[in-house]
């Protein structure tokens, strides 16, 4: 059988140098664990730009389509930000999750205990948390028509609809509930069916699909509550499932539970393809970091443990995952710590290559 394939497409500004990291740790996986990958590499964001004219060749997202699964680093940055809408950088991202239909979202917000006092909220609010949301991510008010700005009797009228069709809540809630079942099985799904129409439907869909998990605790929540409840006791959540906008603000707000962005991955998935996989794009929550570019100074974890989602919902492997998540853990317990998640207390910190250098090390250790 053919090993599993990975494009890597670095991006731009810090990208390359976490996703620098990430090389290593791949090829640590086939060389001890005998995991190997095909990976290829290409250009998207301001680098495909500077080379093509365009911020994702027709060529790239084609190879994009044959993968069992991308790697995303960071797109953009300041040399092109008066660039047309049409080629700036995140269109190159943007014309991924679309053409690939990378419909669900997926935002784990985990505190590692090292980092509990990072968190805004109290040590014991935080320390252990361990939620993933879930977020619809190709439709509702970033994609309904109708939309745009229009004079109404002499005065600017913004429209923008949220749209839902029962097909498009029905894939993300059975991804949602696929989550809760690989977890805890519990599922709590928010929305405004008190005064949104979609929400109502959303809150019908998303029980009617409950009939096919009865084993996964099913809880609905209105959405400002949500947001409520995820500073007040964020530990009574295992997997939250989320409309496109909703989603956008509770993941947001779910992550600086955690401290530094430096650590949040991501992943957006799609439907499967003829080997089962789905189709599945892994990237670092944060964007290309223009002020710290080429210093060395940026934190690979979040890129890491974007891989480790990788490992875990493309490629099967559960068990490396969570060896690379328990390596990762032991070095911020043993003090490890790039720039962004130096405390008050101080001290050197590490460059990003000697952040990876201790992770590969942990990686041996646990053999
Ligand atoms: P950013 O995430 O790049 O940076 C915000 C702050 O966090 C900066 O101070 C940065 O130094 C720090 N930071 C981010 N990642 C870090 C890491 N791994 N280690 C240490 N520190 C880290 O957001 P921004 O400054 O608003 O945007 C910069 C550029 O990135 C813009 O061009 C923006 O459009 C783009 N962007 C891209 C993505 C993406 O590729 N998915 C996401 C957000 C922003």
């Amino acid at each position: 059988m053919s090993n599993p394939s990975l494009l890597i497409l670095a991006g731009d500004g810090i990208g390359p140098e976490v996703m620098d990291q990430v090389k290593r740790i791949i090829g640590w996986y086939g060389d001890k664990r005998g995991l190997n990958f095909d990976v290829s590499e290409d250009l998207v964001g301001g680098a495909a730009y500077d080379k093509h004219g365009v911020p994702l060749t027709d060529e790239t997202m084609a190879k994009a389509q044959e993968v069992d699964a991308v790697l995303l680093g960071a797109v953009g940055g300041p040399a092109y930000d008066n660039l047309d809408f049409s080629v700036k950088p995140e269109r190159g991202l943007l014309r991924l999750r679309k053409e690939m239909d990378l419909f669900a979202n997926l935002r784990p917000a985990q505190c590692f205990d090292a980092l509990a006092d990072f968190s805004s909220l109290k040590k014991d609010i935080v320390a252990g948390l361990d939620i993933m949301i879930v977020r619809e991510l190709t439709s509702g008010v970033y994609f309904g028509e109708p939309r745009g700005i229009h004079i109404e009797d002499n005065m600017r009228v913004g429209i923008n609809t949220q749209r839902y069709t029962e097909a498009e809540i029905e894939r993300g809630a059975r991804a949602a509930f696929d989550m809760a079942m690989k977890r805890n099985k519990k599922l709590c799904s928010m929305e405004k069916a008190n005064v949104m129409e979609s929400g109502i439907l959303w809150r019908d869909v998303v029980t009617e699909v409950h009939a096919d998990y009865p084993e996964v605790e099913l809880t609905h929540m209105y959405a400002d509550n949500g947001a409520m409840q995820l500073v007040r006791a964020p530990k009574q959540f295992d997997v939250i499932y989320t409309d496109n906008l909703f989603g956008d603000i509770l993941s947001d707000c779910a992550a600086m539970l955690t401290g530094s962005l430096g650590m949040l991955p991501s992943a957006s998935l799609g439907s499967p393809m003829a080997n089962g996989r789905p189709k599945a794009m892994y990237e670092p929550v944060h964007g290309s970091a223009p002020d710290i570019t080429g210093q060395e100074k940026a934190n690979p974890i979040a890129c890491i443990l974007s891989f480790a989602m990788a490992l875990r919902y493309s490629f099967d492997q559960g068990e490396e995952a969570t060896r690379l998540e328990a390596a990762i853990e032991k070095v911020l317990a043993d003090g490890a710590r790039t720039g962004d998640l130096m405390g008050p207390e101080g001290g050197t910190p590490l460059s990003t290559s000697q952040m990876g250098d201790v992770i590969l090390a942990a990686l041996d250790a646990s053999l």
